[in-house]
This record gives C-alpha cells, structure tokens and sequence, in this order.
C-alpha cells in the first residue's frame, strides 16, 4: 500500500512556502498556537450546513484510516449515490477528500466549500489539486466550483441556502492550473525528502495568504527590536529593509519613513522620556463633560447568520461594560449587560442600555467607530428605540484620540494605541489593570469564543463562563476610566 504524503490542506500550505510542510513533519514542536478558534468553528459550521445545499446527499464519514473512507465512496459510488460530501479518493500518495461532489451517471462535479466571503486565490489551488486527483483516477470532471458566503444575505425566518451561499464555476482556472499541479507535487516530493533542513528566506510568503505559524521559529535569528515590530508598517516595505539588511531598530534610525514608525523607533532606541502634548490634550478633554458614560461591547460574528435581521458575520453586541460618574469628584458607578447564550442578544441589549445612558450625557468609548456601529445597527432595527439609541450614538467620544494622534505616547505602548498596550504603560505593574490577572477570559477573542457555547455547558461552567465575561468587560470599561483620569492629570 502507497503511504499518503499529500491531502488538500498540505499541498496547500506547501503552495505558500514548502519549508512550512518540511518543519511540520520534521520540527512540529516549533509550530505556534493558533489563535483564531473562533474562525475555526465558523469553518467547521458553515462545512456542515453546506452539505446540504443540493439536498440530500450521502456523507462518507471522517475515519483515521483513509483507505476506509475510500472504500466507503467507492461503495456509495456503486449505489449511485447523486451527492456525496467528503467523497475520498487517492491517486498514488496523493489524498483528497472532496467537499461536495454531484455524481451524473459517467461525469462529476466537485464543490469546494469555504467560509469566507470572497475567493482567495489559494482556494483555486486547492480544487485544482482535487481535480488532477480525479482526472488522474479516470473521472470526467464537468464542473468545479467554490461555494463560499453572500454577505449580503440577511436572514428571514428558516435559513435559505440558496442565498447564504454563492457558487462560483472555476473549471477553467482549474483546467489551465493542471500542468502546474503536477510539477508541483514531484517538487514536494522531492523536497520532503531532504533530511536537512531546507533554506528558505522570509518573505511575503510568511502572512500571505494566511501568516505562518512557524514565523517565530524562522526569524529566532531576528534582534528583540526589529524592523517587524514596526507597528502597521506594510510587511513589503518592512521586509525590503530586512533584504537590505537595515534590521535592527538603530540601523533605521536615518531611513525615510512614516514620523509614527520614526517615533516608535527614536523612543526605543534612546529611552525618551513620555511625549504628553498639553496643549492638544487640554483641547480634546474640552469634549469630555459631565455626567460622563465610559462604554464598551463585547460581540460575536457568526458566520451563519443565528437570528433574523443579521447577516453572516455581522457583529453581534451580547454585553456590555458601563461604567459612569456623574459630577466633578463623583462616584464611580457600575452598570452591565450580559445576554443569555442561544438567544438574540440585541433587543434586550438595546432596551437596557437607553435605560441605562440617559439622553445628552457624554459617552465615551475606546474606537468609538466599533461603539457606533453597533448602537447604529440596533437603532435601525428597533425603530421604537431609534431615537434615544441615535442620541447616545451622537454623544459618543472616542477616547483613543490622543493615543491614536500621539499626543501622548511612551516607549512601551510600543508603537500601538490599542488599550491592552496603553493601559500598561500608563501604569505599569498595576495587578488590578492586568488583563493576565482575569479569571478565564483575556480578551475579545476568547469572549467571542466562549459566549455562543455558553448554553451548551453544565450549570457549573455557565457560572464561571459569564463571571469570566463580566470581569473582563468590566476591567475594559474601568480601564477606560483609569486612562480618563490620567488624561485630566496631565
Ligand atoms: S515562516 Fe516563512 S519561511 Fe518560515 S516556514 Fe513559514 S512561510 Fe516558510
């Protein structure tokens, strides 16, 4: 029996950089974590519903052993069988399993279901490959096709698959890709052979078309301060002073650039003081008055649209953190919202939050756009609520500003104005503003993550989960305060 070397996911990452494929079987402990279980899930979902989209189908069942789930397909095969999803074929060591395939009589059909919203040029290599595969085997292929999602859909009622996904005919890409294809895999071969390590200089191929998780284990040569942690530099241009070997932060010192990367630099390298500019602060704190609101959403982007109104991948305020003062040397108040996990989160969302922000007040959020977007979308579809929640949407200040425009800035915000890098340089060493210090949740990621699983835990996991979501949507809007406060002083 021919060992399998190859499926469509490796031969894919081998399309990006081969020495990906090479350290994953060779050097696997250097690969780093993923950090976007979230989209994960949405893939494994959307893979799922979309078996369904030609109607009843037969599903060749994920087995360790491949050679079961090809002889299952050969047997669905026989049974005529018009769809089969995850159809599994395998011409020399090369495996494929198909998303979707339409069997008609002699000829196929092979779908390829993604979960983005746009095809990506890596998705044209990967049905190609399962094409070759099936050529290779003797099958007509008529057609194939990437179905990916409308985002355009917003749902009404029952979910309708015909419009939650597009389908794109790629046949002609793929049959040009052919030749390529074939090339392609004697040149993996060929290089999975080598017990050396191979050379493979860092490039674009490192974040495109998705970044690399060996990218630590590739640059361990770097210095700690170098030209990739130029905060929002473009990777080209980054990397086109790494190929002139301008890396470390003090051989950038002279180079044409952005005056915010020039800063990032100069206060690295000589250790400056704090840029506070008075002058410009005083005049963006002129905005801020009393009763004043500090406000922030935690959300969730299902790519299957759950509730009606909603598109695939619309942000989905479930909480809330609001945290207020309502005079010169006042209280600091308290209010949060927290949804039920499994329900439509927004219109009790909504009705809570104009009881809780009265009309006129100042409200502040950090990346106000994100803030406003969300009160904007809720204002059109609760039209009842439209106006109070517009009203609080046109009281919104961003409090980011003087970061974003550095007027204040410090070394260890390190070149980003993102509150989880300017609350720590603000007040360093401060346990009580130190999101690592939270119980379970960290971040947005891992809210977004854990609140649509919520209904699906033991009463137990619930209670931690959304005391885990309320401490961390709390620490955000208290941070925000913190970060106010400060502002005043200077
Ligand atoms: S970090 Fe870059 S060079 Fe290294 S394996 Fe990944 S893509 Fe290839």
């Amino acid at each position: 029996m021919n060992e399998i070397h190859l499926s469509k996911s490796k031969y894919c990452r081998a399309i990006q950089c081969n020495k990906m494929l090479w350290l994953e079987k060779n050097k696997p402990e250097e690969k780093g974590e993923m950090d976007n279980q979230a989209v994960l899930d949405n893939g494994t979902k959307v893979g799922e519903l979309a078996k369904g989209i030609f109607g009843n189908y037969t599903n060749i069942e994920y087995d360790e052993n491949l050679d079961k789930m090809i002889y299952d397909t050969k047997e669905a095969l026989k049974e005529s069988s018009n769809i089969i999803t995850e159809a599994s074929f395998k011409y020399k060591n090369n495996f494929c399993s198909i998303d979707i395939l339409k069997v008609n009589g002699n000829s196929v059909e092979i779908y390829e279901v993604k979960s983005s919203t746009e095809i990506k040029d890596i998705y044209l290599d990967d049905i190609s490959y399962q094409f070759y595969i099936l050529n290779k085997l003797g099958y007509k292929v008529t057609k194939a096709s990437i179905v990916y999602i409308n985002n355009q859909y917003i749902r009404h009622g029952e979910l309708n698959l015909s419009e939650l996904f597009n389908i794109e005919d790629v046949t002609d890409i793929v049959q040009e890709k052919r030749k390529e294809i074939e090339a392609k895999i004697k040149e993996i071969n060929k290089y999975m052979k080598q017990e050396d390590e191979p050379k493979q200089e860092i490039g674009m191929q490192c974040f495109k078309p998705y970044q690399c998780q060996f990218w630590k284990y590739c640059t361990k040569h770097l210095p700690e301060h170098n030209v990739f942690q130029i905060r929002k530099m473009h990777k080209d241009k980054a990397l086109k002073f790494y190929y002139e070997g301008k890396i470390n932060f003090k051989d950038l010192l002279e180079e044409e650039m952005n005056w915010k990367f020039k800063q990032q630099i100069e206060f690295q390298e000589f250790n400056y003081e704090p840029h506070i500019d008075k002058q410009k602060i005083r005049e963006f704190m002129k905005n801020l008055y009393y009763p004043i609101y500090f406000l922030d959403f935690e959300t969730m982007q299902p790519a299957i649209p759950e509730f009606d109104n909603s598109k695939p991948y619309q942000q989905i305020p479930f909480q809330y953190s609001l945290h207020y003062i309502e005079k010169e040397n006042g209280k600091l108040f308290h209010k949060e919202f927290l949804a039920e996990s499994g329900t439509d989160p927004r219109r009790k969302l909504a009705e809570q939050l104009v009881k809780d922000i009265p009309k006129d007040v100042c409200v502040t959020a950090y990346n106000m756009m994100f803030e406003k977007g969300r009160i904007k979308e809720l204002a059109e579809i609760f039209s009842d609520l439209s106006e109070h929640l517009m009203n609080i949407h046109d009281h919104i200040q961003d409090l980011m500003i003087p970061f974003s425009e550095r007027m204040y800035y410090c070394k260890d915000m390190q070149g980003s104005y993102s509150i989880k890098y300017v609350l720590p340089a603000l007040f360093p060493n401060d346990p009580e503003l130190n999101y690592h210090n939270l119980p379970l949740i960290h971040n947005g990621g891992e809210a977004m993550n854990i609140f649509p699983k919520i209904k699906d835990m033991s009463k137990e996991e619930q209670k931690k989960a959304r005391y885990g979501l309320l401490k961390y949507c709390e620490l955000d809007t208290y941070a925000m305060v913190k970060v106010w406060e400060k502002l005043k002083e200077v």
